[in-house]
């Protein structure tokens, strides 16, 4: 049976052809190339020797810049400190928890609980430009700036979540009674809140899936 790993993600497939869409992050036939076995139980035998083997058919293409330039600099610092999964879970964590408060101030009321959410948010909103460029980053060098439908979709839910998280900032402070417990616009703010919540959500679990399926984890 034949290996063939996806050049995108690492994900491996086992069989004659490689499938025609990889299945974790959607990339197309042509970016899979086969793996040899040999290699794989040379690595097992003799480490050392596997050093002059290549371990695919055809090289995989060039994932790093050269160091000269300030920016690949950074980015590789990025890369090789895992600072996007990291910077990501400011987001991750505490908008869940912000909605939650919007949620208790819709059904429960307190004038507090708005506040807190208002604040929790722009916090999050603050660090959006450090989990956005990282998230750039990483895609660029680890992934080569592919855009296949797992990157689309986790893109889109970023740029959204980051759209609808500026809009309920800037509505917060612009009309505060908005986050009172009986202002007449609160439902509104929970409903685009939970949409937030939601495309938060996709962007993270396409994240995990692309960590913690494929080998680059
Ligand atoms: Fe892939």
């Amino acid at each position: 049976m034949k290996k063939w790993e996806c050049t995108i993600c690492s994900y491996i497939h086992e069989g004659d052809e490689p499938p025609d869409e990889c299945p974790l992050c959607g990339a197309d036939k042509s970016e899979f190339v086969e793996v040899k076995d040999e290699a794989i139980e040379q690595a097992t035998a003799a480490p050392e020797a596997v050093a002059a083997t290549p371990t695919v058919t055809s090289p995989a293409p060039q994932k790093t810049m050269p160091a000269s330039a300030p920016l690949h600099g950074i980015q590789a610092l990025i890369d090789k400190h895992h600072l996007h999964p990291i910077t990501v879970h400011t987001p991750n964590g505490i908008i869940p928890m912000a909605v939650f408060f919007v949620f208790l101030l819709v059904f429960f009321g307190s004038p507090s609980l708005g506040k807190a959410a208002l604040y929790s948010y722009t916090f999050v909103l603050l660090s959006m430009p450090v989990v956005l460029f990282t998230g750039y980053s990483m895609w660029k060098t680890r992934y080569r700036g592919a855009m296949t439908s797992l990157f689309k979709i986790k893109i889109t839910a970023s740029v959204i979540a980051t759209i609808l998280l500026a809009t309920l900032v800037l509505w917060g402070f612009g009309q505060p009674s908005v986050l009172e417990p009986n202002s007449s616009g609160r439902a509104a703010y929970l409903f685009f809140s939970l949409i937030m919540l939601a495309a938060v959500g996709i962007a993270g679990h396409l994240g995990g899936k692309l960590i913690f399926s494929s080998r680059k984890g």
